[in-house]
């Protein structure tokens, strides 16, 4: 999957979302499936015209942190890359990579700047605002103006499809509260004491905040829940859940 406004800058920046059957791992069974994934990063990464060999998958663990690529060596889980759900770059050649099951994805890319960054927002990056961070940490270490900078948002687990019990519901509610859109954010379920929440909605308003302009958020609007016959989702299939995995480069 491509974003066709992405594809404009293919000169300079290649990117894509892989789908079934291509799997990536998760963090507990890549040691297993490491041959497969390799042979899937090759795949994808000779489709774009890019080296597998310049790629970087961090750890993830549903933090904020964003971390800057220079000249770490590449490869995945390295030491380097340890609790890491960010990455930024202006460097050519560098391939970065996160995966993903429901989570959002998060593609980057300052035509202006000519710097990307990939990240990894589930609901616990999202609540901890992780695209806020990305934006800052765009400006703060490239200079980088938020009102250049573009937003593609891939697919993942959209609010009819997200339902949370009270306790995650009461976090959503106390923090985003000030934003005047909780009524939207938030969503009584049929179900008793269960909620959807709209972590989509968060995301754009804290890039909106962090100076974005609504133009240049674009969102894929597909559900990983709902096309599970292209897209892997936690919620739907639990642990048998493989990964879909985002790429983006410069080059
Ligand atoms: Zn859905």
């Amino acid at each position: 999957m491509q974003f066709r406004k992405l594809i404009k800058y293919s000169d300079r920046v290649q990117h894509a979302y892989t789908l079934k059957p291509l799997d990536f791992g998760n963090n507990a069974n890549m040691c297993e499936k490491k041959e497969i994934v390799l042979e899937n990063y090759k795949k994808i990464c000779r489709s774009l015209n890019l080296d597998d060999k310049n790629l970087y998958r961090p750890y993830q663990t549903h933090t904020n942190f964003i971390k800057k690529v220079n000249e770490e060596k590449p490869g995945i889980f390295t030491e380097d890359f340890q609790n890491i759900d960010g990455l930024i770059t202006d460097k050519k050649d560098k391939v970065l990579s996160l995966s993903f099951a429901d989570c959002t994805p998060l593609f980057f890319y300052s035509p202006l700047d000519n710097v990307i960054a990939n990240v990894h927002s589930g609901w616990q990056g999202t609540y901890k605002e992780i695209a806020r961070e990305a934006v800052k940490t765009l400006n703060k270490e490239y200079g980088c103006n938020p009102a250049n900078l573009m937003c593609f948002i891939g697919p993942y687990i959209r609010k009819m499809c997200f339902e949370v019990d009270e306790d995650v519901k009461e976090m959503f509610y106390k923090k985003f509260e000030y934003t005047g859109r909780i009524d939207e954010i938030i969503e009584e379920s049929e179900n008793n004491s269960k909620y959807y929440i709209d972590t989509g909605l968060i995301n754009k308003i804290i890039l909106q905040e962090e100076g974005l302009s609504e133009y240049n958020i674009i969102d894929s609007g597909i559900c990983t829940a709902c096309y599970t016959d292209k897209l892997y989702s936690y919620r739907v299939e639990k642990e048998n859940a493989g990964r879909n995995c985002s790429i983006i480069s410069l080059i």
